[in-house]
């Protein structure tokens, strides 16, 4: 998948203008606050429409305007692409190849991009639920079943709550808590399931980056810790029956808290750099390098499922690195497209081949 042209009307802080980029490495550099996110931010939203940053679709309008619109024109599934999102503040309008589009799904299959930001430390830094939401996402992009699965989980998991609370009101509803229990074994297992599956490709591909990255100097490890003891092997009729029997073990205990307290919405996936924490031990660089290799992976996987290089879009990544890990990520990273963004002028002497765009108050030159 390559970015063949990028235009931008009426977009963020950006000037109305059309990019044309490398089809290998661009380098974008500018000082602070000049649109080198928004630039990239426009790349990634062509994979579905929505920000990575979180912004409402009226944030991407330049302030004085009433709508935006980007196009982009792109190489993927063996021929030349077109895809164009309006954003008029209501709603956004989607065309691809010429033709109008009721869903921002249907961007997905056709364009995939891998986006890294600062935020992303955040699936070390804290707590489980930041590293649960990473594989939920990555898996739901898998396959729409897998958001389905997920979804019904969480659903059934709220009422089991609810029912849990009532239950310390009036503890004859006890008997009723078998009817949310089965089907949320059922989704739970198939959830778990899905989880350990993308954990093991991850984890390989992940290891694999972080050599290159540290340049042989450490090793990367990712695990699923299961609260309810599932193992890698198992089938999905076996972790049926370990959640069944915590279910059955935490049963007073869940009644008492008025939560269910084991189950995938407690899991976690441990990342370890030479056998220790990445959380507890790791320095700033190897908690960056180690969130890269991840990100890195995750494309690696897409790129598997999709039979396409995904575009790779990595924002103020450089600082914190040092000149190998810098020059890894710049020169290393063949076969698929690069766009990184950062402030220091330096970063661009270390490029042997590609595109360097400079970004001044939304000016690209
Ligand atoms: P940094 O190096 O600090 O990350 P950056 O170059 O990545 O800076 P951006 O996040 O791209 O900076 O933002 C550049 C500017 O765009 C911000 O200062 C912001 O005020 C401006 N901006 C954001 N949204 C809009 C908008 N809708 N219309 C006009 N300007 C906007
Ligand atoms: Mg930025």
């Amino acid at each position: 998948m390559k970015v063949i042209a990028l235009k931008f009307e009426n977009y963020r802080n950006l000037n109305d203008d059309i990019i044309t980029p490398h089809e290998g490495v661009n380098i974008i550099y500018g000082d602070n606050a000049q649109g080198k996110t928004n630039l990239l931010e426009a790349l990634w939203l062509f994979c579905g429409g929505h920000s990575f940053r979180g912004s409402k679709d009226n944030e991407l309008i330049k302030w004085d305007k009433n709508y935006a619109r980007l196009e982009m024109r792109f190489y993927g599934q063996e021929r030349e692409q077109k895809a164009k999102i309006t954003f008029n503040g209501r709603q956004k309008k989607i065309e691809i190849n010429g033709i109008e589009k009721k869903s921002t799904a249907s961007m997905i299959e056709k364009y995939c991009a891998v986006v890294f930001s600062p935020e992303h430390l955040s699936l070390i830094k804290r707590g489980p639920s930041e590293r649960r939401k990473f594989i939920d996402s990555a898996i739901c992009r898998e396959k729409l079943q897998n958001a389905v699965i997920l979804s019904k989980y969480n659903r059934i998991l709220s009422q089991r709550n609810s029912l849990l609370k009532d239950i310390s009101k009036r503890p004859s509803l006890e008997e009723t808590l078998s009817i949310w229990d089965e089907p949320l074994i059922k989704n739970g297992a198939m959830l778990i399931k899905k989880r350990i599956e993308y954990t093991e490709m991850l984890s390989a591909k992940a290891s694999e980056y972080h050599t290159g990255i540290s340049q042989g100097k450490e090793k990367l490890e990712t695990k699923y810790i299961s609260t309810t003891n599932a193992l890698q092997n198992d089938t999905v009729e076996e972790i049926e029956k370990k959640l069944r029997k915590k279910f059955e073990e935490n049963r007073a205990e869940d009644i008492k808290t008025g939560v269910t307290n084991a189950g995938p919405h407690r899991d976690d996936i441990e990342i370890l750099i030479n056998g220790k924490s990445t959380r507890q031990y790791a320095s700033q660089g190897q908690q960056r390098s180690a969130v890269l290799s991840l990100k890195l992976a995750e494309a690696g996987v897409l790129r598997e499922r999709m039979g396409e290089e995904p575009v790779i879009l990595l924002d103020d990544v450089l600082s914190e690195l040092d000149a190998g890990r810098q020059n890894y990520l710049i020169n290393e990273l063949k076969g698929c497209q690069v766009f990184i963004t950062c402030c220091e002028q330096s970063n661009k002497e270390l490029l042997k081949d590609g595109k360097v765009y400079y970004l001044d108050k939304g000016v690209i030159s």
